[in-house]
């Protein structure tokens, strides 16, 4: 079953196809205060805050299309219907990476109003304080956790109600999940057992410990940032939302940013900002952008026949991702593999779509920790997603196991390897080259193995060990530290939280001020996942939200104070 996006213009959101071949090379141009680039995760949250004010024009570009299927809002569909499928994914395949024997990865990045938060697996986790407080040091002043927080706050609206730590009447709806698999609560005890507290806030006071999911979802929908921040004001007359619009060049007058060059509707067009460009097109399409349009590395841009704006070798570099490796488990009760039948999904749903419930409100991991490889109570530097399915990964596929299975999946917070977006060609219709060498630095290999061996330490406690059968991938062979290395190198993947290819910073080494203007050049910033220096310990979805809500009161010249004392 293949669904596709309604088409439908509604309100003022206007959508076209741009078969590249069929383009007219006619210019026409129209003019806004604000062009923003990506209606993902956080330029969703640009356009709906700068458009708040009616005195401005507000244009947001997408290069994909609507949100309104099943397989988006539908979270359990979203993995088998939409990763993978040009209607809604960019579709990106890795360069091979020579540190785990040339492996080329799918990176999926959403290509659709929402982005990738119409994609994601709705997992709401901010990321550790200690990770923004990491970014002020190193130069981005203003963005400290202090800094954040409001911003956090300002974005949701969470069922756990407001707190220091939460906001109860924001956009975005934060909900506990609807539908918890019974061994997601015994894989919580099970982490109790060994030690790990549990922790019934996960971006509360502390991130340590283990603990259930909250869901970027209302009543068991997906509530991408499109729901949350775009359908509310789409009548706004001052904000125009373009889909099927793909951005192709910043224009420059010297070096200011004055226009975008985008197709729209088999049309080449220039839309004039009187303001500023704002790129939001996440940390691949953004550094790509800005490499086509003469920002980037003087040298390679020249490679390409780019004329170059301004020199800066840092776009693109920085790339950093979550290294992770599934491990599963053969259990002895059903697990969410036991419920595919035809019979089963059609009841699933049913149940989704009539009360907001069961199987398919779960987009996958239920239950998270935040520990460390080593046992200490020092800053976690493992997560651990437990996902009540499994999953064989075959060479060319990845198929769900026929036998009722678990992962877990431990990931390095703070990856220390790093890589880079390349262009590939001066074409923007041509996917730039994303080379990520994911095991490169030893420190991620060895926080691995111990991440493997305290999954295996978990599953060996009595509120899991008598419901497990076997466990499947890696098997019991795999003991020593060489034998996990082999077995890591050939099966680690990235988590899809690709970030740091534009990243703030305080001079030379950075491409933005901590404002998110790009150095060099003026009308121009770039506000998404690019954007952080260091990738935060956790899923990087809510960060780029924050990220949104702050660049948008940044824009405006507005700051929020913190009510948090540390
Ligand atoms: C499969 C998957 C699962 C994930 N699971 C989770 C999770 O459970 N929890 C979590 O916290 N994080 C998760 N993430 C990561 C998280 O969703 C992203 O980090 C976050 O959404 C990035 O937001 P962004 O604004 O930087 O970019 P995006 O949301 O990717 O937005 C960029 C937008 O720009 C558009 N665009 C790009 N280039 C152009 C162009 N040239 N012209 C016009 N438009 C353009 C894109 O189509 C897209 O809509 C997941 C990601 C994926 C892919």
């Amino acid at each position: 079953m293949r669904l596709r996006g309604d088409s439908r213009a509604r309100g003022t959101e206007l959508c076209g196809d741009q078969p590249k071949e069929s383009l007219t090379l006619m210019s026409e141009t129209r003019h806004w205060d604000y062009v923003i680039v990506g209606a993902g995760s956080a330029g969703c949250v640009i356009a709906s805050r700068l458009s708040e004010d009616p005195n401005v024009r507000v244009l947001l570009i997408e290069a994909g299309g609507s949100d309104r299927s099943p397989v988006i809002l539908a979270p359990a569909a979203t993995d088998v219907y939409a990763l993978g499928r040009p209607d809604w994914d960019w579709c990106y395949t890795a360069e091979p990476d020579p540190s785990r024997r040339g492996r080329a990865d799918f990176w999926p990045r959403g290509k659709v109003l929402g982005g990738c938060s119409s994609i994601n697996g709705t997992i709401y986790i901010r990321g550790n304080a200690h990770d923004f407080d990491a970014w002020a040091a190193e130069g981005a002043s203003g963005w400290s956790y202090r800094d954040v927080l409001p911003y956090f706050r300002r974005a949701e609206s969470n069922d756990l109600g407001a707190s220091e730590f939460h906001g109860a009447d924001g956009p975005l709806s934060v909900q506990r999940l609807r539908y918890v698999h019974p061994l997601t609560y015994q894989f919580v005890a099970a982490a109790v057992e060994s030690g790990v507290p549990f922790n019934a806030d996960l971006n509360g006071a502390s991130q340590h410990g283990v603990g259930f999911n909250q869901a970027t979802q209302r009543r068991g929908w997906r509530h991408n940032t499109a729901r949350a921040y775009l359908d509310p004001v789409r009548r706004r007359g001052n904000l125009t939302i373009l889909t099927r619009a793909h951005a192709t060049r910043v224009v420059f007058a010297g070096s200011s940013a004055v226009a975008v060059e985008y197709d729209h509707q088999g049309v080449h067009r220039k839309a004039e900002a009187a303001r500023e460009v704002v790129l939001a097109a996440g940390a691949i399409g953004s550094p790509h952008l800005l490499m086509l349009s003469g920002v980037g590395p003087a040298r390679a841009l020249e490679a390409h026949g780019i004329e170059v704006v301004s020199d800066n070798a840092c776009v693109g570099g920085n790339l950093q991702e979550h290294a992770g490796v599934w491990l599963t488990y053969r259990m002895r009760v059903p697990t969410l593999n036991n419920e595919t039948s035809m019979l089963k999904q059609v009841r699933h749903s049913l149940n989704w779509l009539l009360f907001g419930r069961g199987p398919a409100t779960t987009a996958g991991a239920q239950a998270v920790a935040f520990l460390r490889g080593d046992g200490s109570q020092a800053q976690p530097d493992i997560q651990l997603h437990f996902v009540p399915v499994g999953y064989k990964f075959l060479p060319t596929e990845v198929v769900l196991y026929d036998e009722p299975t678990v992962s877990i999946i431990p990931n390095v917070c703070r990856p220390r390897s790093r890589g880079r977006v390349y262009l590939r060609s001066s074409n923007p219709y041509d996917a730039p080259r994303i080379d990520m060498p994911l095991l490169d630095h030893s420190e991620d290999l060895s926080l691995l193995i111990d991440g493997c061996r305290r999954v295996r330490e978990i599953m060996s406690r009595p509120a899991m060990a008598g419901l497990v059968v076997k466990e499947s991938a890696p098997g019991p062979q795999v003991m020593s530290e060489s034998e996990w290395e082999t077995y890591l190198r050939d099966t680690v993947v990235p988590c899809y939280h690709p970030a740091g290819t534009c990243r703030i910073g305080g001079g030379a080494g950075s491409v933005l001020d901590p404002e998110l203007r790009v150095r060099g050049v003026m009308g121009l910033r770039v506000a998404d996942a690019s954007i952080m220096p260091r990738i935060p310990s956790g899923n990087t979805n809510a960060a780029a939200i924050m990220i949104g809500e702050k660049a948008a009161d940044l824009i405006r010249g507005r700051r929020e104070r913190s009510a948090w004392r540390n």
